[in-house]
């Protein structure tokens, strides 16, 4: 097999990477594991016939904050889809607090904790995409915006906070104090560590700026869009094919949408290096559920229904002993739920679908779909009366569908301040590895997970400059 480059691995920075090294003229081969391309972007009938459902990425607002995206023209290539209501986070003895694209409509929600929210996630999005593509490039390159750095600075003050802290400190409320866990509590991190409350403000400020919208159709019809478009360009796309040794590849660039554990298996790294990957940690699993449903969810809460994204776990408190538990390598009886309700936002999906998973230990055997539902039943009782048919995957089973989900470990590793640039190595370009030509473009690189391809972004950035160096 002869190209100028091979991109192991069609997840969105597999897939940005593969187009952008096209863009530049150069002939891409694209080779995918799975039998579909999109790792992350797949969507498929996991319940009945003709129920679309997304098997990893759901949530599309990193997607349309991304520079990489952006750079591709992703709103041409797909329609987005938003529901009335970005967030809700159903409490038990009172109505549920919504987030809005509006943030005052959200702030007046809150009564009390209105205020603070527009000091925190309101600010953040204020402070607009200059602020979130410097979060997205933490180790550059950067425009010069005096602008960004200054609201990065102060993004970075709270940011930098555990959660529970900043949400003890910044708001008074049980509504203000749980909504903003819900949102920290994406990290999959102890909520007690730092830099969760940075996760908080962002996906907040996110759903303000840009809204929390999903792919018409399913992720997959975007990680299609750029399969075409990279053969438009006269790039290969070659599925059902996962590569075993990098010595089998025969180009002079390599962009791998691996993560450490992979790459150790598939070249001989210096010993340095080597350690130093082995030395990369996974973070927690998830244990991931979906339900083709006979209609809505019946939410007490009914203003709930027009929610894309549904936070399930109660108050901070709660939350943050869920996440603590998890991180501990325990299973919490009453876990924190992200639960996603298609049908709010995109009627495409062959009626009603349900999308959700909780936190897990990593590699954990234990089949949560009890704890899961009554979560779920907890705010919608007669929830198990609409389901026709669900379909759970624990970490073995998400691991076996797409090898980059180590242990069930959505984030490509630990989201943790200690590999949040040192990722997978210290380096100020670590997507760069000391195999001359091989780069390194995975969630496991700056900026972590999520479906913004800035890793393929980054490593095409430095592939291309690696070309031009030695031409
Ligand atoms: C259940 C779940 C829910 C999520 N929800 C959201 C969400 O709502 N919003 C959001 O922004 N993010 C979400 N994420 C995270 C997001 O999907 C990932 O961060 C993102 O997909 C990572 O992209 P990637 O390109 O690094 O890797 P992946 O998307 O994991 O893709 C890696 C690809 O490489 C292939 N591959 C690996 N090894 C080889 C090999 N040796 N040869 C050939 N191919 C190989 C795999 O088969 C896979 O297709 C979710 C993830 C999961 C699993």
């Amino acid at each position: 097999m002869s190209a100028d480059a091979v991109v192991v691995g069609s997840g969105p920075n597999g897939l940005v990477a593969a187009v952008l090294l096209a863009e530049a003229g150069l002939r891409v081969t694209l080779l995918e594991a799975g039998e579909r391309f999109g790792g992350g972007l797949r969507s498929a009938e996991l319940t009945l016939p003709g129920r679309v459902h997304d098997m990893g990425a759901t949530v599309m607002a990193l997607a349309l904050a991304s520079p990489a995206f952006r750079e591709l023209g992703v709103e041409r290539l797909v329609e987005f889809a938003h529901p009335a209501v970005a967030a809700a986070h159903p409490l038990d003895d009172r109505p549920a607090v919504l987030v809005h694209r509006d943030p005052a409509r959200t702030a007046a929600g809150l009564g009390a904790d209105g205020a603070a929210w527009l000091r925190g996630p309101g600010a953040t999005a204020r402070a607009g995409s200059p602020l979130v593509d410097l979060l997205l490039k933490p180790l550059g390159p950067w425009e010069a915006d005096p602008r960004a750095f200054a609201a990065a600075a102060r993004f970075g003050l709270g940011g930098a906070l555990p959660a529970t802290t900043y949400a003890r400190r910044a708001f008074r409320t049980v509504e203000g104090r749980a909504v903003f866990a819900g949102m920290a509590a994406h990290s999959l991190l102890d909520l007690r560590s730092p830099i969760t409350a940075g996760y908080g403000l962002l996906l907040s400020a996110l759903a303000h700026l840009v809204g929390w919208p999903l792919v018409r159709g399913g992720s997959q019809v975007l990680a299609d869009a750029l399969v075409a478009r990279l053969r438009v360009l006269g790039g290969e796309a070659v599925s059902g094919h996962r590569v075993r040794e990098l010595k089998e590849l025969d180009a002079p660039t390599v962009v791998l949408d691996v993560t450490p554990r992979q790459f150790l298996e598939l070249a001989e790294l210096p010993a340095g290096y080597r350690d130093r990957l082995r030395r990369f940690r996974y973070g927690p699993g998830v244990f991931k559920m979906d339900w083709a449903l006979d209609g809505p969810v019946p939410w007490r809460d009914p203003a709930v229904a027009g929610a894309g994204t549904v936070h399930l776990g109660g108050t901070l408190e709660e939350i943050a002993l869920s996440e603590a538990e998890t991180a501990r390598g325990r299973h919490s009886p009453r876990p924190y739920v992200l639960l996603v309700q298609p049908y709010a936002a995109d009627p495409t999906r062959g009626g009603h679908t349900l999308w959700a998973y909780c936190h897990v230990p990593n590699g954990s055997p234990v089949d949560m779909t009890g704890a899961i539902e009554d979560q779920i039943e907890r705010y919608a009782p007669g929830f198990r009366d609409r389901v026709l048919a669900r379909h759970a995957m624990g970490p073995a089973a998400l691991e076996a569908d797409n090898p980059n989900l180590v242990g069930g470990d959505i984030g490509g590793g630990l989201a943790a301040l200690s590999q949040f640039v040192r990722r997978p190595v210290w380096s100020p370009a670590p997507w760069r590895t000391p195999l001359p030509g091989v780069f390194l473009c995975s969630a496991s690189t700056p900026p972590g997970a999520g479906a913004h391809g800035m890793g393929g972004w980054q490593a095409a950035r430095l592939a291309l400059e690696h070309r031009r160096s030695r031409a």
